[in-house]
This record gives structure tokens, C-alpha cells and sequence, in this order.
């Protein structure tokens, strides 16, 4: 996707803070974080949201979510707690619109979601 900024970054064409990579996904710290540690990963194949993922995509969402608990624990939030969330679509409060998965924690999150 020759306009979408997560592509971008996947292909190195814009600057992230990496804490992980592999031939499928990626995860870079957000630049507006929301928590002590605010990770987010994304697939490097575009997507324009988790709808977008069907069925052939299952290994691939299995993936994404076994990198959030990577990161997680590599970031030393996993004992504590933290929360991955994907916020979808435009009441879903997406702003960018390739899929990511976000990593929040190292402080207390509210119960509130939205
Ligand atoms: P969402 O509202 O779920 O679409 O979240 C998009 C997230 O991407 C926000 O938390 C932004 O702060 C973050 N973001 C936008 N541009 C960048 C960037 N260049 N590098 C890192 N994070 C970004």
C-alpha cells in the first residue's frame, strides 16, 4: 500500500524504535504512548483492519498474538499484567489503517475500555 505509514515502516522507508522482527511481523514502540510500554505490531502484509482477516489468516493472527506475548515479556509487563487491544474500524477509534495489535502496560490500566 503505497500510501499507508505502517507499510512504511514494515519496509523501513520510515524510521520505528523495533523491539521485534520477523519475516511476517513487527513491533515498534507507539510515538504517542499511553503507557510506560506501548508496543504495537503489525503483520508486514497489509490489511486494512482485523475484518480484513479471514480464515486463511488464522496462523497468521495466532502469530500476531504469540509476538504480543513475546514482547510482553520481554518488556517485563507480563507478570504485572497488560492488556493487547485492536481497536477496528471508525467507531472502533482506528486511525491508521493497517491492523495492529496494541501492547499496554507498565502501570495500572483502567477497567475502561472505551
Ligand atoms: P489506532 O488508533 O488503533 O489506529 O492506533 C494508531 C496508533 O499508531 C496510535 O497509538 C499512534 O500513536 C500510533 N502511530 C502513528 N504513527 C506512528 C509512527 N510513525 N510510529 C509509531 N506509532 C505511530
Amino acid at each position: 500500500m503505497n500510501d499507508c505509514i505502517f507499510c512504511k515502516i514494515a519496509a523501513g522507508e520510515i524510521p520505528c524504535t523495533s523491539v521485534f522482527e520477523d519475516e511476517r511481523a513487527l513491533a515498534f514502540r507507539d510515538i504517542n504512548p499511553q503507557a510506560p510500554v506501548h508496543v504495537l505490531v503489525i503483520p508486514r502484509k497489509h490489511y486494512k483492519n482485523l475484518t480484513a482477516l479471514d480464515a486463511s489468516d488464522h496462523d497468521l493472527m495466532r502469530h500476531l498474538l504469540h509476538v504480543a506475548n513475546v514482547v510482553a515479556i520481554e518488556e517485563g509487563i507480563a507478570m504485572d499484567g497488560y492488556r493487547v487491544a485492536v481497536n477496528c474500524g471508525l467507531q472502533g477509534g482506528q486511525v491508521v489503517q493497517h491492523v495492529h495489535f496494541h501492547v499496554l502496560g507498565g502501570r495500572q490500566l483502567s477497567g475502561e475500555l472505551g
